[in-house]
């Protein structure tokens, strides 16, 4: 950590809360706000300049998983808006793939659905839990080198 306005690496405070009183009174929940606006700013301690802590980066597997969980959340939201237009769906071209998949969804539709209920109890826990283990050992293997 490096204060920006007098370049100090080595003493730093948190900032003191007579600096959140407006937001304070804005807020209305002073102690939530206090913990919020300490965790988010730190003070220099040399020059007293209160500046944005610099956030832990994210694990690369937290970053894989939310990666995942976003493009399945929106195929899910897109088929959920298809559905709900079954004229739009006539506009898209019949290709050979889709042919083959509407063909094994028509002749097996418990398999298929058993297959997406299970996708979905499946891969979004273990995506959640993957960004939130691998967040905390990786930010606390960072912060030991700090
Ligand atoms: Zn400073």
């Amino acid at each position: 950590m490096k204060c920006p306005k007098c370049n100090n690496t080595k003493e730093f405070q948190s900032p003191k809360i007579s600096y959140a009183i407006p937001a304070w009174l804005t807020v209305g929940l002073p102690s939530v706000h206090r913990a919020y606006y300490r965790k988010k700013y730190v003070q220099c301690s040399e020059c007293m300049h209160i500046f944005p802590r610099k956030r832990l980066p994210q694990a690369p597997v937290a970053i894989f998983s939310m990666w995942i969980i976003g493009i399945i959340s929106t195929l899910v939201i897109l088929s959920l808006l298809f559905s709900n237009l079954p004229k739009f769906v006539n506009f898209i071209p019949d290709f050979l793939l889709i042919q083959v998949i509407e063909g094994f969804i028509k002749n097996n539709i418990k398999i298929v659905s058993i297959s997406i209920a299970l996708l979905f109890v499946s891969v979004f826990p273990i995506c959640i839990v993957s960004y939130f283990i691998s967040n905390y050992i990786f930010r606390s293997k960072v912060r030991k080198k700090l």
